[in-house]
């Protein structure tokens, strides 16, 4: 498959012959923690948080409309999710909760790519996460929901907790 994603991606299949299209999960966290300390540093923890916060719902936007056919419906479209954030190596998805308009749905994540093994440090870190989540939502409802994790490893659990409501 050409991937190109908006210029974001590319044609990995030409650009690594040699080395694939996956590497290891130190290389993203090295990223995605050291970006988030530099923003953190110049304007803050919070900027920090509400930028990866976004940048997570830009992502989930963009994996919705590539790769997830929106047209199904809830439960169907959730499995798929599952399928593509396993796929991805991601995390694995997992409605816990849901209402009947699945407007106050809790999702958890387990062997989440952003936190899963981190020592504990009292706070959740998946902004990213939830901004992820929020850009699925979005894409697939048409309404914001407001994603906020409660539980993750950082804070001692074994499983990324997020309560998404519509706000
Ligand atoms: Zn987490």
């Amino acid at each position: 498959m050409k991937q190109d994603w908006n210029h974001y991606i590319g044609d990995l299949k030409v650009g690594r012959q040699n080395l694939g299209e996956e590497m290891p999960v130190v290389v993203y966290r090295l990223f995605e923690f050291t970006m988030k300390e530099s923003i953190a540093d110049k304007y803050g923890k919070e900027v920090a948080i509400e930028l990866f916060r976004d940048a997570g719902k830009k992502a989930g936007k963009r994996i919705c409309k590539e790769l997830l056919d929106v047209t199904q419906g809830f439960t169907d479209f959730m499995s798929s999710l599952e399928e593509v954030m396993l796929s991805l190596k991601i995390g694995i998805l997992r409605i816990e909760e849901t209402d009947k308009e699945n407007k106050h749905i809790v999702i958890t994540v387990s062997e989440d790519l952003d936190c899963s093994g981190l020592p504990m440090t009292g706070e959740t870190v998946c902004n990213y996460d939830e901004g992820f989540l929020m850009g699925v939502l979005k894409e697939y409802t048409g309404q914001e929901y407001d994603v906020i994790e409660i539980d993750c490893w950082a804070k001692g659990g074994r499983v990324c907790r997020f309560k998404a409501n519509i706000e």
